[in-house]
């Protein structure tokens, strides 16, 4: 029986969405973005409709997916009404745009967070700084990203100095949202766990890895993270309670605090990730491969790693390509996006002991 090219529209034209359309492509689909920003990676493998073209975006697509998650709620419950539904479904963009949601399904299913307090006003920060104690860190509970909507307080002199760089957000705008301050966690590291949930509900789960940030940024991922047996059980069952509750369809992220005491939930992501970038080389099916196959209902793909591998972003400036490529085994994914401080432009998957040659490279940019 002949297959059937489908057509997956997309909310967001990124990166992520330039590797969901390569890996759709490969078994024979094809995706559509709906994006405004110029110069979408992803404009590359697939026409990019702009939020004016809403309609042609539906009408050229067979079914929806995102790969960004402040997208706006109302479209992705239009989308769900439209052709084939939108995969996940808009309740998971509900919880994972607002932290105080996100914290409160955690602890509703018995998932560890930090202690936490909804902030309103600086009496309530003042309020929390006394019951939770200093450091404590001050975030935005919607639209921040990459560390972006952070401040950490760490003594009492900072406190105004926090509220007033970011109280606006509580006060300002169509819709204030409250601010979110979390008790600080002085973790041995960070780590994440990527699943993807068929529409039969069949649950696959990559291994668990070792992330590093920089000012909030990932720079380093490592596949699978040393000395995580231990952890691995709990961290599914975690992910599996979330992806059930919200009846999920297709890749989530859940980003972990390791401490002495065990794990500690961060956050989720309802979309492939970064930390997921790795499974292009590293996985027996990509995160990317596995995302379009739950989208598009078709059997999910074995999840278990290949080789142990290494993921750096490449962050601001483009590195020298011949000094990379002449390093045996490195894998270069060039976004095509301009260079700018602090923005992920591109990443690079390099296996076993090739890992500093490649850092290497990196640092004399
Ligand atoms: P987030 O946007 O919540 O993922 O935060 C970005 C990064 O800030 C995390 O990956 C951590 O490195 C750090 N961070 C966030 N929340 C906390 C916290 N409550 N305690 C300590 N570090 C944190």
């Amino acid at each position: 029986m002949a297959n059937t090219t489908k057509t997956i529209g997309i909310l967001g034209g990124g990166q992520l969405g330039m590797m969901l359309a390569k890996a759709a492509l490969q078994l024979g689909h094809t995706c559509v973005f709906l994006e405004d920003a110029p110069h979408a990676p992803a404009s590359l493998y697939g026409q990019v409709y702009s939020s004016e073209q809403l309609d042609e975006f539906i009408k050229a697509s067979d079914v929806f997916s995102l790969e960004f998650e402040n997208t706006p709620i109302a479209t992705a419950k239009l989308l769900a009404t439209q052709k084939g539904g939108i995969f996940p479904p808009p309740i998971a963009l509900t919880v994972a745009q607002d932290r105080l949601r996100e914290k409160a399904l955690f602890n509703e299913l018995g998932i560890t967070t930090v202690p936490y307090r909804a902030i309103h006003s600086l009496d309530e920060l003042n309020q929390a700084c006394d019951e939770l104690g200093l450091p404590l860190v001050l975030k935005t509970s919607r639209g921040g990203y990459d560390g972006k909507g952070q401040f950490v307080i760490h003594t009492q002199s900072d406190i105004a100095t926090a509220w007033h760089e970011l109280g606006k957000a509580t006060t300002e705008g169509a819709m204030p949202a409250p601010l979110i301050a979390e008790g600080f966690i002085d973790f041995e590291r960070e780590v994440s766990l990527i699943a993807v949930r068929g529409q039969d509900g069949s649950i696959g789960y990559y291994p668990l890895v070792q992330n590093t940030h920089t000012n909030g940024i990932l720079i380093k991922t490592v596949a699978p993270a040393p000395d995580v047996e231990h952890l691995t059980k709990s961290a599914q069952e975690n992910i599996a309670k979330i992806l059930e509750k919200l009846d999920y369809v297709g890749v989530l992220t859940l980003e972990l605090f390791v401490t002495k005491a065990g794990l500690i939930a961060n956050e989720i992501a309802p979309r492939v990730h970064n930390s997921g970038h790795w499974s292009i080389e590293g996985a027996n099916t990509s995160q990317f491969e596995n995302h379009i196959r739950a989208v598009l209902d078709l059997p999910l793909g074995d999840t278990s790693i290949v080789k142990p591998s290494v993921m750096l972003n490449v962050i601001g400036t483009y590195p020298d390509e011949s000094r990379l490529l002449a390093i045996d085994g490195v894998h270069y994914h060039h976004y095509h996006k301009s260079e700018r401080d602090g923005r992920k432009i591109g990443h690079i998957t390099v296996m076993g002991d090739k890992v500093a040659e490649a850092e290497a490279v990196l640092d004399e940019r």
